[in-house]
């Protein structure tokens, strides 16, 4: 029987109603309503008064309508409501324009409660198309208890939209909530008594309907814990089902250990033990899936390679998934490279990336399907239908930031049997979120440096208080270069043409915007921000991938107002700046054809370019041990893990680094303080967590875990650390007792809810 939850809004609303939902917040069934939970609640008594209004802040008023006018617009055609209220002690301005039929409610003599945001409208303090709800009149008692208790009584403020304001979703969720029908709990009684847990449909009511904040404050509780229980549960489930399937074995042997003896370094300790921990994942007959996270340059792309010279032992194939077409380029030269001329003869690594010239691109994919390729390394391109392999035994996915999950599942069904799957990062992931996103892979951590890296120094240039200093970090450049060292400089934009396009479309992520936004809309505005903005430079590979968490926003700050360095720009400006006389300067970035992005990657890695000014294609992974400097202009443009990832770029041979962090962002912005906090520690971990707590409670998960709508509602990553950890355990003990759920009927709905649709479709095949 299907649960009242997979009800559709259009059967339970009306078709118009359930429409505006979708294209709102992407609501589509009671279980998608219910779960749009308020964001917080107001009261009737204890509101903000007019008399102290804070700018730019939301607020909830309670006030009284004094006067109602309307007049048309001068520049454009169309009308400009305005309606005075005041609370008894001040009074505010609200402006609707075009909407002149709100006159017909909003009256004079009406009382009501209106929440926006206040806005200074040449020193007129005003709210601009607020939300608001009128007050019968029958609400004024005269009893002062039933007054009283009225005037406590919490309400609801939702997550709103232009076209669908807090109280109509209040009032399409008490439609829903007065005929929905019992509904099971999806957390076991045992657990739920264990948490001392109101039951579910309990729950939604108090959490939308309370009577006290502490009705709705222990609803949360609950809903939270439940959150966590079946995001848990069904991330052991998944993992459970990919270890239920058999894999082929690849135990290493004479190739691996014949590598191992060219190798002109020793291996690290905790290289050693990742080796371990993959050898026995490759040699048990489930699938491996593994995450490996390391500090940049902390050598796990050598791990990978040994895994796949394991998997070769038995003629297996190895596909490496780079996130760019330099970077694939790059892993090939180095694997080829590493590997030395006679394995790599033997194992022919391979190219598969979707700009190669047809005649090699056709080679490429013949290699791949007759297994002639033991190693293939490309980009997104190797998701494609067309690539073949004769018999793929190990993905490995370098970056795993830069994927979806959902190009991991693409990847892996490539294999007749499932294969092993390794992935890589250099994002430093704190546990809980390890544990929230990556909850179906098992996860190590290369922690150790080889020896003989040198530290980088970091340095943060606040041009809002010492302009002056630009010129100094011109001159430092050239001093590395002089003792015969390169240098990147990275710029957000890649020309001003593109500044110049209008406003930039970077919202400011704002407490309340953040917040706020819950829809997919919403969140394609803020997390995808970096990629939509024509003044950011998209990452190659997060074409059509769904966003990673960890890959930041990007916040506009006092930044918006001033311009944007750009690659062309400063490639003009150091060009002509004498103190870099007779230097190479070349630009890099991703709009350039990707041979000649190869060509001037090799051409800097040999040395031939002293200064390669460049976009954050440099970013991930690129490797020249040389380049000893590395200067982020508006550093404040980029987020935390992209700076601590483009300051890994340098220190990579034994040549001490330097990394200046050039910022305009005022001291005390958020802006600013992102930028310090990496300039302050080399720690990736530590800067994860500063990271986390930075962003505030924003979306730090974005839809990774599935398609759609649904990854975090009530949870933060930041925060409940603890409680994700007991949901895991208690899920798992359930899952251990009764892995198909079969006794637990609700939770295996509110599992199949949570899968992305890209899992199931694996898991369907598997
Ligand atoms: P990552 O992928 O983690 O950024 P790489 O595997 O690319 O790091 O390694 C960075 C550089 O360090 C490469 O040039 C690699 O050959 C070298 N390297 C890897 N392991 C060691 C080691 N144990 N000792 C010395 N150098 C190493
Ligand atoms: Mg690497």
């Amino acid at each position: 029987m299907d649960s009242p939850l997979d009800v559709k809004l259009s059967a339970a609303l009306g078709g118009r109603t359930a429409a505006a939902f979708d294209k709102a917040f992407g609501l589509t069934t009671v279980g998608d309503l219910l779960s749009h939970y308020p964001r917080r609640y107001a009261r009737r008594g204890e509101l903000t008064a007019l008399t102290q209004l804070p700018i730019d802040e939301n607020v909830t008023i309670v006030a009284e309508v004094l006067e109602v006018r309307s007049r048309s617009m001068q520049a454009r055609r169309g009308s400009i409501l305005e309606v005075r209220i005041s609370d008894g002690k001040g009074i505010l301005t609200l402006t609707f324009f075009n909407q002149a039929w709100r006159a017909n409610e909003l009256k004079p003599g009406v009382r009501g409660i209106f929440a926006g945001k206040v806005g200074d409208y040449r020193g007129t303090l005003q709210l601009a198309h607020p939300d608001y709800e009128l007050f019968d009149a029958t609400d004024d008692r005269a009893d002062p208890a039933a007054a009283k208790a009225w005037a406590e009584l919490p309400i609801p403020i939702y997550p709103a939209a232009s076209t669908v304001a807090s109280w109509q979703v209040q009032k399409s969720i008490a439609v829903v909530l007065d005929t929905l029908p019992p509904i099971d709990d999806p957390v076991p009684d045992a657990v739920r008594s264990a948490r001392a847990l109101m039951p579910f449909r309990r729950a939604l009511e108090l959490v939308h309907r309370p009577a006290t904040d502490a009705d709705w404050a222990t609803a949360r509780e609950s809903l939270r814990f439940q959150e966590a229980f079946v995001l848990q549960a069904a991330l052991l489930q998944q993992r459970q089902r990919l270890r239920s399937v058999a894999a082929t074995v690849r135990a290493p042997g004479a190739l691996l250990s014949g590598f191992d003896e060219t190798l002109p370094f020793t291996l690290t300790g905790d290289q050693v033990a990742v080796g371990e921990a993959i050898a026995a994942d490759l040699e048990a007959a489930v699938p491996m899936n593994r995450l490996i996270q390391g500090e940049v340059g902390s050598g796990k792309t050598l791990v990978a390679l040994r895994a796949m010279l394991a998997v070769a032992e038995s003629g297996g194939q190895s596909a490496l998934l780079a996130p760019t077409e330099v970077l694939a380029h790059q892993h090939l030269r180095s694997i080829v490279r590493t590997l030395g001329p006679d394995l790599s003869a033997r194992l022919r690594p391979t190219l598969l990336t979707g700009q190669l010239p047809v005649a090699e691109r056709r080679k490429a994919l013949l290699a791949s399907v007759s297994g002639s390729a033991r190693i293939v390394v490309g980009t997104h391109a190797l998701l494609s239908d067309n690539v073949e392999f004769f018999d793929l035994g190990l993905v490995v996915v370098d970056e795993q930031h830069r994927f979806g999950v959902d190009q991991r599942e693409a990847l892996r069904l490539k294999g007749a049997q499932p294969p092993h799957v390794l992935v890589l990062t250099a994002t430093p992931i704190p546990r809980t979120v390890a544990m929230t996103v990556f909850g179906d892979l098992d996860i190590s951590s290369i922690a150790e440096l080889p020896a003989g890296r040198s530290p980088i120094s970091s340095h943060v240039v606040p041009l809002a208080e010492k302009p002056g200093w630009m010129t100094r970090v011109w001159q430092r450049v050239a001093e590395e270069l002089a003792q015969g060292r390169q240098a990147f400089v990275v710029c957000p934009a890649i020309d001003s043409s593109h500044v110049e396009q209008g406003e930039s479309p970077v919202e400011p992520v704002g407490p309340s915007a953040a917040r706020s936004r819950k829809s997919p809309a919403g969140r394609a505005e803020t997390s995808a921000a970096a990629s939509r903005s024509p003044l950011v430079e998209p990452a190659e590979a997060s074409v059509g991938a769904s966003r990673n968490p960890l890959v930041e926003l990007v916040e506009t700050s006092a930044a918006t107002s001033r311009s944007i360095a750009s690659v062309t720009e400063t490639l003009a400006t150091l060009r002509a700046n004498p103190v870099l006389a007779g230097r190479r300067i070349e630009a890099l970035h991703g709009r350039l054809p990707s041979d000649e992005k190869d060509a001037l990657m090799r051409a800097f890695a040999a040395g031939e370019i002293d200064v390669l000014v460049a976009t954050t294609v440099i970013e991930v992974g690129v490797d020249v041990p040389n380049a000893s400097a590395m200067v982020i202009l508006d550093a404040d443009r980029f987020g935390v893990s992209q700076l601590h990832q483009l300051r890994g770029r340098v220190g990579r041979g034994s040549v001490p680094g330097v990394c200046l962090f050039v910022t305009g962002a005022e001291e005390g912005t958020l802006a600013r303080e992102r930028v310090e906090a990496v300039a302050s520690t080399l720690d990736g971990f530590e800067l994860a967590n500063r990271d986390l707590e930075l962003r505030q409670e924003g979306d730090v998960l974005g839809s990774v875990q599935s398609g759609g709508r649904s990854s975090l509602r009530l949870l933060r990553v930041a925060r409940d650390g603890d409680l994700i950890s007991e949901a895991r355990e208690l899920a798992a003990t359930v899952l251990a007792e009764d892995p198909e759920l079969g006794a637990h009927p609700a939770l295996r709905e509110a599992l199949a809810r949570r899968l992305d649709e890209a899992a199931e479709a694996f898991l369907a095949k598997s």
